[in-house]
């Protein structure tokens, strides 16, 4: 059998399921892993991605972490490893993308890595170092205004100097418009200039898979997901990945199932509409009365349903009524509540019988899993790029989980979810 081949480490629940989704459209088994396994591997995968929650955890911890990521992926058998970050390059002065690359750089044993969050299907690109969401630079995006990570310069060979202690260089688009070679060239002068961290430019899913081709053999990739899209094909090409590795595993699940929707984003605000409008059942979460009489209330509901027609118990509100809720309850305060309601929520629904639960929310999806005590998911079938269905067990069932974080996904994706496992 295929031993690991590729080994990731993602900084975010949600980044570790779309790196996981990317590499699954190959149709080989991806596992994800839930934090760094307490028990040594086995039964691993040939793609293996751990989900860390290291962000923005303080440089130390999110260091340590990672090496005990590293540590557990190369006793998987991991020879080439990913480092995967968001694609706005959420990070400080402080990091923690630069400090952790070059932690993983030493471990490795590597004096180079390459850095390319770039991923044109959602918008991302890097052009001359620049990083660009859509047509606005970074610093003109919203990611301006980022809460923990403000993104207040595009220039990623700036952003990622004051995080490193090594040079900092770039291989620009026409480098990497001519191919192969000459990104592999530009690289090697690189290396004897002393250059560790090199920013890679791409533009297009062809640049993506020139970068891929040159660097299929260096122990460290960082970036976005997308330029880990072309990596299985190549490792097949190359003989790395056995033409009868393992498959993605399609389970037949029971079509019982339940959504439930914490994130406030506006594409979750517009899911949450048009499943409503199909007339599905539904029950609105009321953070203030939540707060005042519990969560009988929604168990009541929740008991009473017929889980065949995938209700739906959201939280889901606009803008205004977020800000009034937090000025009520406080902020911290009301997110936790309501992702306790909907953690209870999932338990209770699988309790009766819900084989099928999408979540919608990256901090939500987190509170369900905690939950649901799921450890470890085998990626199957995508729904949405960077959104995948899973399979996990949970309380000794046969789970189909789907999580989304906030922005994913078209306005219909509670219905096409559904329709994507029945497909199978
Ligand atoms: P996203 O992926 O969109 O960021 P998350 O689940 O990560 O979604 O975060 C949404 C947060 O908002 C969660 O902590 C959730 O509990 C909280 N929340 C959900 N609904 C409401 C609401 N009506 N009022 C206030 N906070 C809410």
């Amino acid at each position: 059998m295929t031993g690991t081949i590729l080994g990731c480490i993602a900084d975010d629940f949600t980044g570790a399921t779309d790196i996981a989704g990317l590499l699954a459209r190959s149709g080989v088994r991806v596992s994800l892993r839930i934090g760094v396994p307490d028990h040594p591997p086995t039964s691993t995968s040939p793609f293996e991605v751990i989900a860390l929650k290291s962000r923005t955890a303080p440089v130390a911890d999110a260091i340590a972490e990672t090496r005990e990521a590293l540590a557990w992926l190369k006793a998987a058998g991991a020879t080439r490893f990913f480092w995967k970050y968001c694609s706005t390059f959420d990070s400080t002065p402080e990091g923690n993308i630069g400090p952790v690359a070059e932690a993983l750089m030493r471990d490795l044993n590597t004096d180079q890595a390459i850095y390319c969050p770039a991923f044109p299907e959602n918008g991302r690109f890097v052009f001359m170092g620049n990083l660009f969401v859509g047509q606005q630079p970074l610093a003109e995006s919203p990611m301006k205004d980022h809460p923990l990570t403000p993104m207040r310069d595009s220039n990623l060979m700036r952003l990622l100097a004051p995080q490193v202690t090594k040079p900092v260089g770039l291989t620009d688009r026409l480098v990497v418009a001519q191919g192969v070679d000459a990104l592999r060239a530009s690289l090697a002068r690189h290396r004897s200039d002393g250059t560790a961290h090199v920013v890679v430019d791409a533009v297009a899913n062809a640049d993506l898979e020139v970068i891929a081709a040159a660097c299929r053999d260096i122990p460290l990739i960082t970036g976005g997901s997308a330029v880990a899209m072309p990596l299985p094909a190549l490792y097949l090409a190359d003989g790395l990945l056995a033409a009868d590795a393992p498959k993605q595993v399609a389970h037949v699940i029971d079509p019982a199932t339940i959504i439930l929707s914490g994130s406030c984003s506006s594409m979750t605000n517009a899911q949450v509409a048009a499943y409503t409008e199909t007339g599905a059942p539904s029950y609105q979460l009321d953070p203030l009365s939540l707060a005042q009489a519990g969560t009988p209330a929604v168990l009541e509901w929740l008991a009473k349903q017929d889980l065949t027609k995938a209700p739906l118990i959201s939280a889901t509100a606009d803008p205004a009524s977020v800000k009034a809720a937090q000025a009520e309850l406080g902020v911290i305060e009301v997110g936790a509540l309501i992702e306790r309601t909907l953690a209870a929520c999932a338990v209770a629904a699988r309790d009766a019988g819900a084989r099928r639960i999408i979540v919608a929310g990256g901090e939500t999806s987190g509170a369900v899993t905690k939950a649901l005590k799921v450890s470890q998911l085998d990626i199957a079938t995508e729904i949405a790029p960077g959104v995948p269905w899973t399979y996990c067990i949970s309380g000794g069932e046969q789970i189909a989980l789907a999580l989304k974080s906030g922005n994913f996904g078209s306005k219909t994706f509670f219905s096409e979810a559904q329709a994507k496992l029945d497909a199978k």
